[in-house]
């Protein structure tokens, strides 16, 4: 994927240039900033069940660790690459800094469609690709996260991997089981972030959640938890979908029911109950006061997002929306929460869970989820502050108060 001739590391910079100009960043740092500190491409060597080899590529890209040890999640999908990696990794340095937890900023991937793989053979994957990065991770170093098409299964198999080198350490990876070092309310974290940010956006903009019609595009991870939460705060979920297609329901759909279809192991499709089947392309184009996509990078972009009726895009995935797209719905004059702030639920509960797993104490669901919304109103109410005094949008306020913090530390410590 590379929309508007732009990769996704050139869109993300392009995004950083623009808050750099507000900073009025220094040519040197904007350097340092806009490359990464390491990269690592890994062969991945999988034996299949049936004895046959596929040779899977892996990556995991260190972006900046001037504010702590590295941290993102790792994704499987063919269309993983080094250049989305660098992106997804550079974003990860933003987002930890604007809500300000002690960590940098990392991504990784492994270029493979996991649903061709067996259990065993994902597990034999996961494994490799880990010892294959083991030299550069660490509980102080880089400590990956589940991100699209991997869960706290795999989180257990590299912290297994990692533990049989070095030591139990479940602190060398979040979003794990709850029986292995997880910690209650992770894996929720990132969904309802999303929606603690929309709340806080709908007090600051002078609206309610009661009744607000949402669509959610994606309903893995983060897109059923979003669903579950606004739900249960009142909105209307009238439209949802994964890579399959999707349903609408003007009243409200049974968001209970598509979760239960669906981790049951299920189609969005083929949850029962009255409603209309969508194609993805009519869920981002379809009538509701909020958009959430939360499935993959570029969706919105320069040759759809016109056709955007939502007055708010709120950015659950990473990278969804490309700058052509960006400037499309801002001319329009629909507001977008962006992605560094929208999902950084996900990162502040892998931070509780870390910092958990040093202490060796566990906190209870109830504190997780107050300390989670209490970070996420901060961060909003900072960056909605810095757009309202420079005149720009939140995006733009979000990067620059990211970046700002991460130049301080970069130059404090020496690198420039
Ligand atoms: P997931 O693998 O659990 O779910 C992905 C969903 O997207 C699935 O429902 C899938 O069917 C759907 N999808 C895939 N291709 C699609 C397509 N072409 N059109 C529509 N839907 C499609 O992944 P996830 O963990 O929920 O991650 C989703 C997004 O959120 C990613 O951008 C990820 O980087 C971001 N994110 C995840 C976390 C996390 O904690 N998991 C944290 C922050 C951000």
């Amino acid at each position: 994927m590379a929309r508007e001739n732009l990769s996704a590391f050139e869109a993300v910079n392009r995004y950083f240039g623009e808050a750099a100009e507000i900073l009025d960043l220094d040519d040197d740092m904007r350097a340092i900033l806009t490359t990464t500190y390491r990269e690592i491409s890994v062969q991945v060597p999988v034996r299949l069940d049936d004895g046959g080899l596929v040779v899977a590529q892996g990556y995991r890209v260190q972006h900046n660790g001037a504010r702590g040890p590295y941290k993102g999640g790792i994704r499987y999908h063919p269309s993983a690459n080094l250049d989305e990696v660098r992106g997804l990794a550079s974003l990860m340095t933003w987002k930890t800094a604007l809500v300000d937890i002690p960590f940098g900023g990392a991504k990784g991937g492994i270029a493979i469609d996991p649903s061709t793989l067996s259990q065993h053979e994902l597990e034999r994957m996961t494994r490799r690709f880990m010892n294959g990065i083991a030299h550069v991770v660490g509980i102080y170093r880089d400590i990956p996260a589940p991100d699209m098409n991997t869960n706290a299964q795999t989180m257990a198999w590299m912290m297994d991997a990692f533990s049989a080198r070095e030591g139990y350490s479940p602190a060398i990876v979040t979003g794990k089981p709850l029986a292995v070092g997880g910690a209650p309310g992770r894996e929720s974290a990132t969904g309802r972030g999303v929606i603690d940010v929309l709340e806080a956006h709908a007090a600051r903009s002078g609206f309610s959640l009661d009744g607000l019609r949402v669509a959610i595009q994606g309903f893995g991870n983060v897109g059923s938890w979003a669903a579950v939460e606004a739900a249960r705060r009142g909105c209307h979920v009238v439209a949802v979908s994964d890579q399959w297609g999707g349903v609408r329901r003007e009243s409200g759909l049974d968001v209970q029911r598509v979760v239960d279809a669906v981790r049951g192991g299920g189609k969005v499709s083929e949850v029962e109950g009255a409603h209309d089947d969508i194609t993805n392309e009519e869920l981002l184009a379809g009538e509701c006061d909020v958009l959430i996509p939360a499935a993959l990078d570029e969706q919105l972009h320069s040759e759809n997002a016109d056709a955007v009726q939502a007055r708010v895009v709120v950015e659950a995935a990473n990278y969804p929306t490309t700058p052509g797209g960006d400037k499309v719905l801002g001319d329009n004059g629909i507001v977008v929460v962006p992605d560094v702030l929208a999902n950084a639920g996900g990162v502040i509960g892998s931070y509780f869970e870390w910092a958990q797993n040093i202490q060796q104490f566990q906190w209870k669901e109830a504190r997780f989820n107050e300390e989670l919304a209490d970070k996420l109103h901060v961060a909003y109410a900072a960056t909605a502050s810095y757009a309202e005094a420079h005149g720009c949008t939140l995006r733009q306020a979000a990067f620059a108060i990211g970046i700002d913090r991460v130049a301080t530390a970069s130059r404090l410590r020496g690198y420039v």
